[in-house]
């Protein structure tokens, strides 16, 4: 039986990469060593890594006056780095709330300089971007931030709010390399690696070098983004097997017509996901505003929600797997990032009619 992976994160890997990693562990090109067992000074591991950033580089047209760090501590981590080291003598940053994880970015910046919250979609359970419009955006912020794509809503926006200068800080976590993004237009972009890049422990930033270097009195050594920048990410020890695997990733990516490619096969497939709740005569309904429907991660629920413990139970049996929802959202999720191929949403499609024909 073929075994598609739902999971929101830790999420599933291209089976490719997994497979080039199991030829490898032992032995990697002849080295003799696992690339677990490297120094992350020598010769092999600078050339992953290198390799690494050059490919994420090539992918997303990561302009030069940007530092890519390969570091830890997740996209949570993040909440309070970005605060430490973009106020830069300012006292307030903006924040736009549009859902789970803006609040988490949100409640920790507050710890470092004040917040204003330029919109927020809390009226309506977080189900919709606020348009633009109704942004309340300060001039003098240090930053605003923007959650691009919520892993738990399945709400995802692409359009950029006219900042005026104002650096734009996005966490990609669950969106990166999805689509074609203009890096160029973001002072600071993060993610953690486990959703679309690779497993968990590594988190990428990409970061604007004038940005880099006015820290918060007080900041830990690791916590600010210099101590990385001026050390290619080797200050200290980074997650190489994570920056390995990751850089695996982004080859076949390459390989596979890179990002504008990848869109194509992710539109597709959320396209499919959708019309099948769309079409299911209201058996299925996912919560979220059209406009804002995530092409990632896709909550459903159903009518009646005392199925929902037979509808996981039959899809796992079907070899679809991790389909529970999140608990403030409740029902279902399927996240389809970039390694979901289209047969695996068409299995899970091919199930949701099947069950509603059924309990319908
Ligand atoms: C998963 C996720 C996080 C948290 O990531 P960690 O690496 O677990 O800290 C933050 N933001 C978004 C959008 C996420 O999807």
């Amino acid at each position: 039986m073929t075994i598609y992976n739902f999971s929101a994160g830790p999420a599933v890997l291209p089976k490719e990469v997994l497979q080039q990693a199991q030829a490898e562990m032992l032995n990697w090109h002849d080295s003799g060593m696992s690339v677990m067992e490297m120094s992350h000074r020598g010769r092999e591991f600078m050339g992953i890594a290198a390799q690494a950033e050059a490919d994420l580089r090539e992918l997303m047209g990561i302009p030069a006056n940007y530092k890519v760090l390969f570091l830890q501590g997740g996209a949570s981590q993040q909440f309070a780095m970005i605060p430490m080291n973009l106020l830069r003598g300012k006292t307030s940053a903006d924040y736009l709330n549009t859902g789970e994880w803006s609040k988490k970015a949100i409640s920790e910046a507050k710890k470092y300089g004040a917040v204003n919250v330029v919109a927020s979609s809390a009226d309506k359970n977080f189900s919709y971007v606020p348009d633009f419009s109704e942004w309340k955006c300060d001039k003098d912020a240090a930053y605003l931030h923007i959650t691009p794509n919520e892993t738990i809503g399945g709400v995802e926006f692409d359009w950029l709010p006219d900042t005026a200068g104002v650096p734009l800080v996005a966490d990609m976590s669950s969106n990166i390399l999805s689509r074609p993004i203009d890096v160029s237009k973001y002072g600071l972009i993060y993610a953690g690696a486990q959703k679309n890049i690779g497993p968990a422990g590594l988190t990428i930033v990409i970061v604007r070098e004038d940005l880099i270097g006015e820290v918060l009195a007080g900041t830990p050594t690791m916590l600010d983004y210099k101590t990385h920048a001026d050390n290619d990410s080797m200050y200290n020890t980074p997650p190489t097997y994570g920056i390995y695997i990751a850089g695996l990733v982004f080859q076949l990516l390459k390989k596979n017509g890179g990002i504008a490619a990848m869109e194509q096969t992710n539109i597709a497939k959320a396209a499919l996901l959708y019309a099948a709740i769309d079409e299911s005569c209201g058996f299925y309904n996912c919560p979220v505003a059209t406009d804002n429907r995530s092409r990632m991660n896709i909550p459903f629920t159903l009518k009646d929600a005392s199925q929902d413990g037979d509808f996981v139970k039959q899809a796992e049996a079907r070899g679809l797997l991790q389909l529970k929802g999140h608990r403030s959202v409740g029902g279902m999720r399927a996240s389809i990032y970039n390694a979901m191929p289209l047969a695996g949403v068409q299995a899970l499609v091919d199930f949701m009619n099947e069950f509603a024909r059924d309990n319908g």
